[in-house]
Formats: C-alpha cells, structure tokens, sequence
C-alpha cells in the first residue's frame, strides 16, 4: 500500500549532511538533471518528503506558484509534530487548509476519521488525486477556502459538532483564513497552522510587547495560542525568506471576557494600535470611532488607569471594560 511506503520513507530517509541532498536524478544512465526548472538553486539538508514529491512535480510538470503562498513542507519530523499537537485522533473530522501534494493530507488521514482538504490550486488535483488514492476518508475540494461555507461542510461531515483545522498555510492569506474561522463561529476546537513566524509571535504577545497589537487581541479573544514549533526555512521547498513557526489555537470553550458590544470593542482596539505611539486617548478620538475626548478620560478614571496610557499597556480585559463604559454614552 503507497500510504505505508510513504511512511517507511518519510521516516527512514533524514540524510546526514554530507550526502548529496539531490534534486538530481539519474535517468536510465543519462547525466545527472534538474526535475525543475530552477530547483537547483535550492540546497538541502533534510531530504524526507521531496524524495516522494519530485516524481510528481516532474510526472505533472508542475511549476510551484508564488502568488498561492506554495511552500511545501518536506520535514517529517515538522510533519509529526503537527499532528501531535493538533491532537488528532479517529474521532476527528480535519480541515487541512491547502494540502499542496498532499504530504501532511496523508498524515491527517491516516490519524483523523475523515479530512477535507480545500486546495484553490486546480494543478494540484490531479497530483492530489494520484497520491491521496488510496485513503477513502478524504474528501478533496478545489476552491478557495475564503469562498468556502465552511459551516456548511462541518454541519455535513461532522453534525455541525467542532472539527480540527490542521495546515501549512499560504501565508498571505493567513490573517484573513484564521479570523474568517473564528469570525464566522465555525464550530471547532483547535487550529493548528504553520504561520510566518513573527505572525506567532503576535498571536501569542502580551501587554507591553512589541509584538501585542490588535491580531493578539483578535486571536486571544476566540482562542489560547501555544507556540508548538520554530521551523526553519530549510524545511520547505522553495525555501521561503521567513522564518515559520508552528502554532496552536485552543478555542476557549467559554469566552475569556464579557463584553457587551464585540464590535465596538473591536473597532476601539483597532484605532487604538493604528497610532500606537500616541496616547490611548488621542488615538481614539483621532481614530474615527465616535467617542469624546471627556468620555475616555472619564472611563479611564473608573479604570483607574492613567489619562495619558497608550493602548499598547492595556490587557484584552481591559478594553472589554473600556469598551463597556464607553458604549454606555453612545
Ligand atoms: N500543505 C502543503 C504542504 O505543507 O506541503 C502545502 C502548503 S503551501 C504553504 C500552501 C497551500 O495552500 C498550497 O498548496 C496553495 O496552493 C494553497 N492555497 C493558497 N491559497 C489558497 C486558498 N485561498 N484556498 C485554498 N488553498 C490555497
């Protein structure tokens, strides 16, 4: 069965540094040639998933798209990791957001009860089709995931109970795929994704960071972030020019504040780090949210906090309280 080869090599294949780390291949006895054009600018010292891949890419002819975020994961033990901290198990249903040639989409089936796997890229399905053929527990989507009524499908695969969302995603899409998910109040209980690193970094930063903005707020407020991984460039094929790391969203199974208007909170957290530099209250009332200068002042004092703090000091808890005093007058 391939899934089983597949396994045996992914596991088997971490060569020392010394070996040739090839995207070459000898070809009946022909001179040794690139599988891509271009992939000999590439150099690698971990070689276990794109020993399975290069054989497709050339069998498809298959060019690796910048514009779709087309990293690829080649690390096994990155792989196993995933899988680990998802927690995935033969209860779970999985949304794997773009499963590329289907590497991590094995892995997710042969842990998870059911996956889907939602690739925009229409080359792909084809190499999709061939290497998740033997696994009937995948359902293969070509579309855009911010297209997909994602609500829809858990209702239909999994009785509209939470799913896992597992993936190596195409980062510049990333904000929009993660908040989209908790926006929408998809039932799920943890997203664990591949992201730029310094996008962790600002998922998981506190108060007071350089990293704390309004996507750490955004985030905390639907989930617990646990940063699982830092992950290499070399660990991807092409390399890309960022750092990654692999993170874990815990959605809170009861919100972690109380709030009586999310979205005014929202918007207040909003203008509040689009002039970070500038005092709570000049970036509010500069900040087109429709609140006095008298009124932050005032709910300042009943918070007790200074009249000259910048936004960046306060905790999710605080703009809650902010946003509840405030939404009072208005
Ligand atoms: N899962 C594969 C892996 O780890 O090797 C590929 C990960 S690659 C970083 C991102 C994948 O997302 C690519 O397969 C890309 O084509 C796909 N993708 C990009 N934008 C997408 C979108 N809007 N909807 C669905 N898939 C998308």
């Amino acid at each position: 069965c391939s899934s089983m080869k597949m396994r045996e090599i992914c596991v088997d294949s971490t060569l020392d540094n010394t070996q040739q780390p090839s995207l070459f291949f000898k070809a009946k006895g022909t001179d040794r040639r690139p599988l891509l054009v271009g992939l000999h600018t590439w150099s690698f010292d971990r070689f276990n998933q794109i020993e399975n891949m290069l054989p497709y890419a050339q069998k498809y002819n298959f060019n690796f798209q910048k514009k779709f975020g087309q990293n690829f994961l080649i690390d096994s033990h990155v792989l196993d990791k995933i899988i680990a901290a998802a927690g995935v198990t033969k209860d779970d249903v999985v949304l794997e957001i773009g499963p590329g040639f289907g590497t991590m989409t094995q892995y997710l089936a042969e842990a998870a009860r059911e996956v889907i796997a939602v690739e925009i890229d229409k080359t792909l399905i084809p190499i999709l089709q061939e290497t998740l053929a033997d696994y009937d527990n995948v359902t293969l989507i070509n579309e855009d995931i911010l297209k997909v009524d994602i609500g829809a499908l858990v209702e239909e695969k999994n009785d509209g109970r939470p799913i896992k969302v597992v993936a190596n995603l195409p980062y510049y899409i990333t904000t929009p795929i993660i908040m989209g998910l908790f926006e929408s109040h998809v039932p799920l209980e943890n997203i664990t994704v591949m992201v730029q690193k310094e996008v962790a970094s600002r998922m998981q930063a506190g108060p007071g960071t350089k990293d704390y903005g309004a996507l750490s707020l955004a985030v905390q407020f639907y989930a617990e972030p646990y940063i699982v991984a830092n992950v290499p460039p070399n660990c991807f094929i092409p390399r890309p020019n960022v750092g990654s790391a692999v993170i874990r969203l815990t959605r809170w199974d009861n919100p972690p504040i109380q709030v009586k208007d999310e979205k005014f909170m929202f918007s207040l957290i909003r203008a509040s780090f689009n002039q970070r530099r500038k005092t709570l209250q000049n970036s509010l009332v500069n900040g087109g949210v429709g609140v006095t200068k008298e009124q932050i002042v005032d709910a300042l004092e009943q918070m007790g906090l200074s009249a000259t703090i910048r936004g960046e000091a306060l905790t999710l808890e605080q703009f809650a309280k902010l946003s509840n005093i405030i939404g009072k007058h208005l």
